[in-house]
């Protein structure tokens, strides 16, 4: 099952270099690992992504260094590269953030130039191109998720695409030390399969986003992230472990409707920027659809609060990702090495952007909720 949905994944990223993780996070661990990264090493991260990001840095003793972003791509600042660099860095992680890629040219340029390794986090990229080539074919390496709400599912999960063939050596012997996942988490995530398939619609949205967060910052489920993940930066049990079969079945069944998805987002993500244009607040400016994969449709609010409270009065999805600039933790960054007065664009948008939902099959009635709350968009 799992030679099967590799084969279907090389199909789009037009390699067979494909190791699979629990998670996208665990993928990004193992590709460290391979690269060296240890004690006192400097990692490049942009200043506006998911804390699982700097966690697996921090896991290998290694130094999370921060760039801030481009209000426009919301992905690392190129210009602002070159003065985070040091003696001490190893590695350049550069984002896809909502399915939209960096400068990654400028950025692989400078890295090679100093013997830096790079990294793209695809984890909503899956899908999307960069100059019309596939997302993740850019770099040394790049991590990929399939956590539920990431570009296609298999609940949770994850991979690593290695391009660098020197590194692929390395990678395979560092892959040996996973071990494999629990009976009781694979039950699970069946009962998760049978239950979302029942349950996830349009009126019962914010309920079960709801039921399933306390789920798993109780450690209840196997959910997206464990309470102790956005608590601390220990390394929890059973972090670096493999994925199965069960998984990569639901992988392949919805590796489907992919593509039509994909059409569907991107449709919507027109019908957003049109709308937004006309109305002189700010969108996604059409030079960036060609590349652009629309997993998210962000927009900047001015009261956020508010906003998402009319938003769940109407059953409308509005998204929160990234509502902290280490998305979700809001409290105690220090301990992730970020002080957010160095960061003023990634702090002034995570405390301002939502996200349309681009998969909507009924995007009028977004753009009525969005009339209605025009005052409030910026
Ligand atoms: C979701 C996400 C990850 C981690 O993916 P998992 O499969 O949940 O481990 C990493 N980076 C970013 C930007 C993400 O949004």
């Amino acid at each position: 099952m799992i030679n099967k949905y590799r084969d279907i994944l090389s199909g789009y990223l037009g390699t067979k270099n494909i190791y699979f993780h629990k998670k996208g996070r665990v993928s990004l661990y193992a590709i460290l690992k391979a690269m060296n990264v240890g004690k006192g090493d400097q990692v490049i991260i942009p200043a506006y992504t998911c804390v699982v990001v700097p966690n697996a840095v921090i896991y290998l003793e290694a130094i999370p260094v921060y760039v801030d972003i481009n209000p426009e791509t919301f992905n690392m600042d190129a210009g602002k590269l070159e003065a985070a660099i040091t003696d001490k860095t190893k590695v350049i992680i550069c984002q896809n953030t909502y399915g939209l890629s960096t400068e990654i040219d400028s950025i692989v340029e400078t890295a090679k130039k100093r013997k830096i390794f790079t990294i793209e986090d695809c984890t909503h990229g899956f899908g999307g191109t960069y100059k019309g080539k596939p997302n993740g074919t850019f770099c040394d390496a790049a991590f990929f998720s399939t956590q539920w709400n990431k570009p296609f599912s298999t609940g949770i999960g994850g991979f690593a695409l290695i391009n660098n063939p020197e590194l692929a050596e390395l990678f395979i012997k560092v892959d040996k030390e996973k071990s494999k996942p629990g009976a009781r988490q694979l039950i699970i995530l069946k009962i998760l399969f049978q239950v979302r398939k029942l349950l996830m619609n349009d009126t019962t949205y914010h309920i079960m986003v709801k039921f399933y967060r306390w789920l798993s910052k109780n450690n209840l489920i196997v959910g997206s992230s464990s309470g102790e993940e956005i608590r601390s930066v220990e390394k929890p049990k059973n972090y670096f472990t493999d994925f199965s079969n069960t998984q990569a079945k639901e992988g392949i069944k919805n590796l489907k409707y992919l593509n039509n998805l994909l059409k569907i987002r991107k449709e919507n993500a027109n019908i957003y920027s049109e709308f937004l244009e006309q109305n002189n607040k700010t969108f996604v400016e059409q030079k960036y659809f060609k590349d652009h994969s629309f997993l998210k449709y962000p927009i900047l609010v001015s009261d956020r609060k508010v906003f998402l409270e009319n938003a769940e009065k109407e059953n409308i999805a509005i998204g929160d990702w990234f509502i902290s600039s280490l998305h979700p933790v809001e409290v105690n960054l220090d301990k992730w090495n970020f002080d957010k007065s160095k960061f003023p664009v990634s702090t002034n948008i995570s405390n301002k952007v939502v996200n349309l939902p681009s998969d909507s099959k009924n995007p009028d009635k977004i753009l009525k909720f969005l009339k209605n709350n025009l005052y409030l968009i910026e």
